[in-house]
């Protein structure tokens, strides 16, 4: 098993070199290859996703990613932009499915701005399609209206699109990813307006027939948004179009209040996948020592059982985080009273204490 390790910029290392340590100390022969990514491939190979990178990311069984970006390349043209790196590797990489836990145990409830009874134990996955819809559909641009009440001013336009198979395929990763978990999913669409999002319905409807194991339920988007900051423990797994993914899943990070907690996989049709957690570079603490690489780590779990085949190598660093928290160890963002406040490495040094 051959794993791609982009650390990136800002706290990328930092977080990157605790995950890597928790995956050489779960005494499996993993094979890791490090290469510079966004803000360090250009400044290593003048492109933030440099072509021995890319390379290895399409080479390898899964990549683990750490963050990208900072404010010292503001001024550089968007397509040498660190950010433009992860956009390439989900582009060339296929990477149609991101998946995103929102996990709050309970032992953290109190970092939410939601009362402790609605969000404690809050496990849910948010599944949200990544390369379709309103942000890839063509055509798209500003123009002068040619028809309609405002024909001949100018207009801003985007085009609303999914194709069958498109819709068909990440209807396969939810339905499989409820299976693993507790067989509920809710589909998120916007059926009673957008005729795009009445085929999505029968489309997801239809793939239903091979998962009468999973219990399948429909919901328009603006009850969603508010049922997630209602009763956000009823739902299981979500699956939704690009868009609502988008609004839906950040919405939802939030409720666990500690965005230095929440992992990511982005996947495609044969589950190769990148990991990442679902927060930014952080360049205002990076090279303090002070980042919580528990997302990171989290991250590397997701690998293990998505794209690795390791299910139980990933129960195993899962529970290690768990106990580290129980223990009351807390990097500085998800610090209470009455905890006991450590860094970057201290945190990761438990984790791997915690997996013996
Ligand atoms: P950010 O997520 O980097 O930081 C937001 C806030 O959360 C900051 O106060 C930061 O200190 C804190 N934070 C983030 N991760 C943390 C962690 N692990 N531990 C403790 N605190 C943490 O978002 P931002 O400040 O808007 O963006 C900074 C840079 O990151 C920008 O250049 C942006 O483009 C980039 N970015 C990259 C990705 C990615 O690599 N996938 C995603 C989002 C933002």
């Amino acid at each position: 098993m051959k794993i791609a390790i982009l650390p990136g910029d800002g706290i990328g290392p930092e977080i990157i070199e605790q995950a890597v340590k928790v995956l050489s100390a779960l005494g499996e022969s993993f094979e890791m290859e490090t290469a510079p990514v966004g803000g360090a491939g250009y400044e290593a190979h003048g492109h933030p996703l440099p072509e021995g990178t890319l390379k290895l990311a399409k080479e390898a069984d899964a990549v683990l990613f750490g963050a990208v970006g900072d404010w010292k390349y503001d001024t550089l043209e968007r397509a040498l932009r660190p950010e433009q790196a992860i956009l390439g590797l989900r582009k060339n990489l296929n990477l149609f499915a991101n998946l995103r836990p929102a996990i709050l145990y309970p032992e953290l409830a109190g970092a939410s701005t939601l009362k402790p009874e609605v969000v404690s134990g809050l496990d849910i996955l948010i599944i949200r399609e990544l390369t379709g819809d309103i942000y890839f559909g063509q055509p798209r641009g500003v123009r002068t209206a040619p028809d309609g009440a405002f024909k001949g001013e100018r207009e801003g336009f985007d085009t609303m699109r999914y194709a069958e198979s498109e819709i068909r395929r990440i209807a396969h990763v939810a339905f499989q990813a409820a299976r693993k978990r507790g067989k509920r999913l809710t589909s998120v669409d916007k059926a009673n307006v957008l005729e795009t999002f009445q085929f999505w319905k029968d489309i997801v409807t239809d793939v239903h027939k091979e998962y009468q194991d999973v219990a399948l339920d429909h919901m328009y988007v603006d009850n969603a948004a508010m049922q997630l900051v209602r009763a956000p423990k009823k739902f299981d797994v979500i699956v939704t179009g690009n868009m609502f993914g988008d609004i839906l899943s950040d919405a939802a990070a939030m409720l666990t209040g500690s965005i230095g907690m929440l992992p990511s996989a982005s996947l495609d049709a044969k589950n190769k996948g990148l990991y990442e957690p679902s927060h930014g570079s952080a360049p205002d603490i990076a090279g303090k020592g002070v980042a919580n690489p528990l997302a990171t780590i989290l991250s590397a779990a997701m690998m293990l059982r998505y794209s690795l085949n390791r299910a139980e190598q990933a129960d195993r660093i899962e529970n290690a985080v768990k106990k580290v928290l129980v223990q009351g160890l807390r990097t500085p963002d998800i610090y209470e009273e009455g905890t006991r406040k450590v860094g970057t490495v201290e945190m990761g040094d438990a984790v791997v204490q915690a997996l013996q």
